[in-house]
């Protein structure tokens, strides 16, 4: 604490992100980072953008990675929003679209930056509880608020909700906006963005870091009606004219175009992530039906805290929240086989110890 600080840095409570540890050969299933390379066309780009134009400022309004997002979802650059790394876009669609009068809605259980950006921002807020099986049920979300926002697949659970549900959803809250954050849906969901053109309170946001395996180079986007669009334009260009740089528009640009190898690694992940499953499952795991890049799962034997413990010693990491409801989880980032292999290997050792 500092006296030079203001009153609102005095009342933050800063997002703890997982883990980077700089500690070599570590198998790191904590933070859903993609355990596949970049795109190599992804690559080729961006090390072609390491060039003499890099004197020169970006592209302001990214037209070019726009266009990219836009053809990949049947959408108009119009309805595409671009951001350094979803969690700038969320920031702004928190300030832009779901401050108002009434509280807004999101799980009990969720993405656990959205309530730093309420504080941030000064959005009230309610949280709607999971029910039994920590899923979400869209039917309570059917209550004045003034804005509902929701990971699909939720966040650490795993758990999706189909575009059915979404649009029971999005017809109960047609005076506020949806937002529905999709970092995971690559990996086992439908996408909403098929619903953009059909509703106007529909904000559907992506990010390049998990299925597109970018998270170093930070970009983002939002989809959505083009007025939702310009409002988060307008904050944009109310705050950094230039969020993606000349390197980051490039490689995002050529991942967006590069569909094969985007569905080759996604399913190699699906794959994986199905194996793993079973695996947990027969070491007496109760392992949450996913459809991210990471599994939710816990022992009803062991200590969740202990186990992640056992398994850092063993140079694996995995990520345990001390949340009420989720202590006993481990989330597991779905790593490749042979990483997945090591993790499994390491329970087994510790199990039967
Ligand atoms: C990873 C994640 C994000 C943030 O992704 P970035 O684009 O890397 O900022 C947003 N929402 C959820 C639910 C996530 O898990």
């Amino acid at each position: 604490m500092s006296q030079y600080w203001s009153a609102v840095v005095r009342g933050l409570t800063p997002y703890v992100p997982g883990e980077q540890p700089k500690i070599a050969d570590l198998i790191k299933l904590n933070t859903n980072e993609n355990p596949y390379p970049p795109s190599p066309q992804a690559m080729a780009a961006m090390a072609s953008a390491v060039n003499d134009a890099l004197r020169l400022y970006p592209d302001p309004n990214a037209d070019g990675l726009k266009s990219a997002i836009a053809d990949f979802h049947g959408l108009k650059p119009a309805q595409v929003f671009v951001g350094n790394g979803s969690d700038e876009v969320l920031a702004f669609v928190f300030q832009g679209l779901l401050q108002h009068e009434r509280p807004i809605l999101f799980p009990d259980i969720t993405y656990s930056f959205y309530p730093v950006y309420c504080g941030l921002y000064g959005v009230e807020f309610t949280k709607v509880a999971l029910d039994e099986s920590f899923r979400i049920r869209v039917a309570d979300y059917a209550q004045p608020n003034g804005g509902v926002i929701l990971p699909n697949p939720n966040a650490p659970t795993g758990c999706l909700l189909s575009l059915a549900e979404i649009e029971t959803l999005l017809k109960a809250n047609m005076a506020s906006v949806v937002v529905i954050d999709e970092a995971y849906v690559d990996f086992g969901g439908e996408s909403a963005a098929a619903l953009v053109d059909r509703y106007p309170n529909l904000l559907v946001v992506q990010t390049l870091s998990k299925s597109r395996s970018l998270a170093g180079m930070r970009v983002g986007y939002a989809l959505g009606h083009p007025e939702l669009i310009d409002g988060l334009e307008r904050i944009k260009n109310s705050f950094n004219s230039y969020p993606l740089d000349r390197v980051a528009q490039a490689g995002a640009t050529a991942a967006m175009q590069d569909r094969a190898y985007f569905d080759q690694t996604r399913q190699a992940v699906i794959a994986s992530r199905e194996r793993l499953n079973g695996q947990l499952a027969a070491l007496g795991f109760e392992v949450l039906p996913s459809a991210a890049n990471f599994v939710f799962a816990r022992h009803p034997a062991r200590d969740a805290a202990q186990l992640a413990a056992a398994l850092r010693e063993r140079k694996i990491i995995v990520r345990h929240f001390k949340t009420a409801r989720i202590d006993q989880f481990l989330r597991i980032t779905i790593g490749t086989d042979e990483q997945c292999e090591a993790l499994v290997t390491a329970l087994k050792g510790i199990l039967s110890a």
